[in-house]
């Protein structure tokens, strides 16, 4: 017995009529602050979560972890039969880059059409989106048509350090990775292509002196700090798609001490996993302009980029072909910043990220969602969980 599939304008009614529920779940999830850093408040959205997708016939696992908070896989079962097909992996977050207590200041509300609020665009409307179009498929189907594993990882906005062997075997066992992270701008594209990642630390060790006694004697950490910031600002290529950012700077106690120690944080970004080593041999390989300090340099390329590969090409062909039942031109766009799609795509799996909510300002105090792209992108979802 199989049931009629519904046509796409139908999906697309259903997900219209399912709109307000939509939001609804969003905003639950936003007035939930689950900053990277905080353990206890991150385990507060996974255990909402948890029960929200057993009730739809998930088997929910916990990953713990002490540095962070858990992480929240849910397998579904596809339909019982000879056939075994391999579950799709549908990728998410659930901790954000805020503060406990920025609700406060940037409360989750309806605005002309858009939903505000912290970590609503990036990414808690994508993991919505998961909940909804797992069920629409089932009341569609009567059941799942395939399995689908939901992995919502604790740490992402802080590197995945805890989730990352996670998600990469979870992708092994996986056709097809979806990645719920918000779509490229207000006409909602998709991601196929994302710079890698670095992080790196450059401490200088200098010569403490006093400033007003010895002013002679000093070796200032600071002063070489300052030195090697320009030399590093040049390894920036924007045309070859390199980028080096030195971020933070500290250094130094008090005005009258020649400075013993100072160092930055640099994010690195490239375009290509051939331009890796590149960048961390040069990096390596700064040497001090005072002979008397000494540089340590720490850290790495963290996420490789992920690449326009044959198989994330292939999946935007169908997210594509599913669109334009809908009369909808779905786009694509190859964006700067990582996620954890970049680990998956890097293992060679198809992935497809920046399914998600459609909106601007992720990280930033007018993060928003528009309302209204929420039904189609439901509908998309819910097509490709079906066809990847
Ligand atoms: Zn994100």
């Amino acid at each position: 017995m199989t049931t009629p599939q519904p046509a796409w304008a139908d999906r697309l009614r259903y997900f219209s009529e399912h709109q307000d529920r939509i939001v609804e779940t969003i905003r639950e999830l936003v007035e939930i602050e689950s900053p990277s850093d905080n353990k206890q408040a991150v385990d507060r959205i996974a255990a909402l979560l948890a029960p929200k997708f057993e009730a739809l016939g998930g088997r929910t696992k916990l990953h713990r972890s002490n540095a962070y908070g858990d992480s929240l896989q849910i397998d579904f079962e596809g339909p019982s039969g000879p056939e075994n097909p391999q579950p799709v992996l549908l990728l998410g977050h659930i901790d954000t880059v805020y503060p406990l207590g920025t609700l406060t200041n940037m409360p989750c509300k309806v605005e002309n059409g858009r939903l505000r609020g912290p970590g609503v665009l990036d990414m808690k409307s994508g993991i919505a989106l998961m909940l909804h179009a797992i069920e629409a498929l089932q009341a569609w189907h009567g059941a799942l048509p395939r399995p689908v594993t939901v992995f919502l990882v604790s740490d992402e906005e802080v590197g995945s350090h805890s989730s990352r062997k996670i998600t990469e075997a979870l992708a092994k066992q996986s056709t097809g990775v979806l990645v719920l992270e918000p779509a490229a701008g207000l006409r909602g594209a998709v991601k196929t292509a994302r710079k890698g990642v670095g992080e790196y630390t450059l401490r200088v060790k200098g010569v403490a002196a006093h400033a007003g006694l010895d002013p002679g004697k000093g070796h200032s950490a600071i002063l070489e700090l300052a030195r090697q910031i320009a030399v590093v600002a040049k390894l920036n290529n924007l045309r070859q798609g390199v980028s080096v950012n030195p971020g933070v700077i500290q250094g130094g106690t008090r005005t009258n001490v020649i400075a013993a120690e100072a160092s930055v944080g640099i994010d690195v970004r490239i375009k290509s996993a051939k331009q890796a080593s590149g960048i961390d041999r040069k990096l390596r390989s700064l040497k001090p302009f005072d002979k008397r300090c000494k540089l340590e340099i720490t850290g790495a390329i963290n996420r490789l980029p992920m690449e326009r590969t044959a198989g994330v090409a292939a999946l935007y062909n169908q997210a594509h072909a599913i669109a334009r039942q809908v009369g909808w031109k779905l786009e694509e766009a190859a964006v700067g910043g990582g996620s954890d799609g970049n680990f998956t795509a890097g293992m060679g799996i198809p992935t497809l990220d920046g399914m998600g909510g459609v909106g601007e300002g992720a990280h930033a105090v007018h993060e928003f969602i528009v309302i209204s792209e929420l039904p189609r992108r439901a509908l998309l979802l819910a097509g490709m969980i079906e066809k990847v």
